[in-house]
């Protein structure tokens, strides 16, 4: 039976608008699993300053920030975001970068100078064992020098810290080292989960949920039975607006009922029926009314965005479009 309730997503607080899926990384731990095979799609013009149009109607909006993907992988668009979200009157936080085109701190030095001309204010530089699999240290301090130049101590975030002043200490800073590599010389161990204690910020979906398996407890799918989404989904404090006008809630990447043409749909299980069962009861609710054919993995998952995400996978593969919430086709590529 169809029920009558319905919902809508909260007004937004904060969150990122994503320019590209396309980086030059491609992270074990990337949530929205970016990476270099990603078409070269970056959010044209109309749809930059469509997005920050519908962000300044958001009545309790604090700030977004810019991110990719690697969003100076094409500066003209992002100089152009930066204009727009100050013609919208949106507050741009900062831009998240990987530093991957610091080769030097002149280098960085004039990028940053160009984006703070356009009109931003701050950065966020990557720092983690993930990126230096792609960027040597010897860029990311390059980046952080020259960040500090350009908008001063307080307009740079490290992220994060800790583990950039434990890489100086053990890691060649002209090289790229594999995760394995990397764990090796700074004496962690990689088979006990202790990568998600270094990493503190590390969430269990998307491509993290693929690749950083390793010392991570597993539970069957049967675990996660009753255990609703709602709270997530319903979350807008750190929300994504992907490079097709998609919104993102929670952290939940590849399911969106809302784009910038409409923010705040009615939602109902009529309308939206995985999204609603995500927001009842979770991936299981989806498995036993929707997916029933799926088999879980024997070995069980390390979370329930993992189980999710593997269903989902299967239900994108199965389903033939039929659950319009499982978007885009560039996130499940
Ligand atoms: S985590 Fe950042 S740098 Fe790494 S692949 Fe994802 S978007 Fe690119
Ligand atoms: S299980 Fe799926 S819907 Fe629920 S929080 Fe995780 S990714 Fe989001």
């Amino acid at each position: 039976m169809i029920a009558q309730q319905s919902t809508t997503i909260p007004p937004l607080v904060s969150g990122g608008v994503m320019l590209t899926y396309r980086c030059t990384n491609a992270c074990k731990h990337c949530l929205y699993r970016c990476s270099p095979r990603h078409e070269p799609h970056f959010a044209p013009p109309e749809q930059v300053d469509a997005t920050f149009a519908a962000l300044a109607r958001e009545p309790r909006l604090s700030g977004v920030h810019l991110a990719g993907g690697e969003a100076t992988l094409d500066w003209d668009r992002l100089v152009y975001a930066i204009q727009s979200a100050r013609k919208h009157h949106v507050t741009l936080d900062y831009l998240e970068t990987n530093a991957s085109w610091c080769r030097d701190e002149t280098t960085a030095r004039a990028g940053f100078e160009r984006l703070q001309q356009a009109g931003l204010n701050g950065v966020l530089i990557s720092a983690s064992l993930f990126h230096n699999e792609f960027t040597p240290l010897a860029y990311t301090k390059a980046a952080v020098r020259a960040a500090w130049d350009v908008f001063g101590r307080g307009g740079v975030l490290i992220w994060t810290p800790d583990v950039l002043s434990r890489m100086d200490r053990g890691l060649d800073e002209d090289r790229r080292h594999t995760l394995k590599q990397s764990c090796e010389l700074l004496g962690i161990d990689l088979d006990s989960g202790e990568l998600w204690q270094v990493h503190g910020y590390l969430t269990p979906g998307g491509r993290c949920a693929e690749r950083l398996q390793s010392g991570i407890r597993r539970l069957p799918a049967e675990a996660f039975e009753g255990s609703s989404c709602k709270g997530t989904l319903a979350s807008t404090h750190h929300f994504h607006i992907d490079p097709f006008g998609n919104l993102y809630s929670g952290h939940c990447p590849g399911i969106s009922v809302a784009s910038i043409e409409n923010l705040h749909p009615g939602i109902s299980e009529a309308s939206h029926p995985l999204f609603w069962r995500l927001w009842e009861g979770g991936p299981f609710a989806v498995w036993s009314d929707l997916a029933s054919d799926f088999r879980p993995d024997a070995s069980g998952y390390i979370s329930k965005c993992h189980f999710c995400l593997e269903l989902r996978k299967h239900l994108r593969a199965t389903a033939s479009g039929r659950f319009g919430e499982l978007r885009p086709d560039e996130f499940y590529r």
